[in-house]
């Protein structure tokens, strides 16, 4: 498979925001988000097997097996890009992480269909609001692929999107299919220097407000990352 990078970090944008976590970077997407921060990994990359991922991930962060699952040592999130425009190759990839006692992580558009992902992979699917310029592309029929340790994602620029979200949520009762529903403010892309929420494209304080005054069932997440190290930084 066509890999980016694989790197070892903390987890940014899911509940399990904050733990140690090896990220797996499959190279390629066929969305163009506009506040995509991932454009490096459209192109590129090298060649890499099933074991030599493997490999690399352990040497990154050798599993606890199930012993440690519990505190997140060790995860393992396949991101991209979009994964499973690599399904032939990610899946057997995913089999062999759990199999080696990693929890495994998987973050995708839902573009694709997610019927073959393992059942043990939690997958966060970051649905297109329609300012993303890739609106209605996550596939309806993934919600029957959805369980509930899965997380849903939603990243918002504006009023129109929050209202897009929150009607998805309610229409197909997703607060009551997943583990969470995550409302997360897009970041300015390329933004770089201060470390805290003015790159943010909607203020997270008026998104909070617009949350508690719906009492949605969602949760409102910012990626931490952008907040630890400068938001411009690579492989964090
Ligand atoms: S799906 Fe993800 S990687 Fe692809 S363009 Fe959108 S944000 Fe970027």
């Amino acid at each position: 498979m066509q890999i980016t990078e694989i790197y070892k970090s903390l987890q940014g944008e899911s509940t399990f925001a904050g733990l140690p976590c090896v990220f797996v970077r499959l190279t390629g997407c066929n969305l163009r988000c506009t506040w995509c921060d991932s454009e490096f990994s459209f192109y590129g990359g090298r060649k890499m097997t099933v074991e030599e991922v493997v490999a690399e991930v352990s040497n990154l962060q050798p599993s606890t097996g199930t012993r440690q699952l519990a505190t997140g040592n060790s995860l393992v999130e396949i991101t991209g890009g979009e994964p499973m425009l690599q399904e032939r190759e990610v899946i057997p990839l995913m089999n062999c992480l759990l199999d080696e006692g990693y929890k495994v992580l998987l973050e995708t558009s839902g573009e694709r269909p997610l019927v073959k992902v393992p059942p043990a992979v939690i997958k966060i699917v970051d649905v297109k609001c329609p300012h993303s310029g890739e609106p209605d592309t996550f596939d309806l029929k993934n919600l029957a692929a959805l369980q509930p340790h899965d997380e849903l994602k939603f990243v918002l620029t504006d009023r129109t999107d929050y209202e897009f979200a929150r009607d998805v949520v309610n229409q197909h009762d997703l607060a009551g299919r997943v583990n969470a529903i995550l409302f997360s403010p897009a970041f300015r892309k390329e933004a770089t220097g201060s470390r805290d929420t003015s790159h943010c494209l909607l203020d997270p304080k008026q998104l909070a407000e617009w949350i508690v005054a719906d009492d949605l069932p969602a949760r409102l997440s910012l990626q931490i990352h952008k907040l630890i190290w400068d938001p411009g930084t690579k492989g964090v």
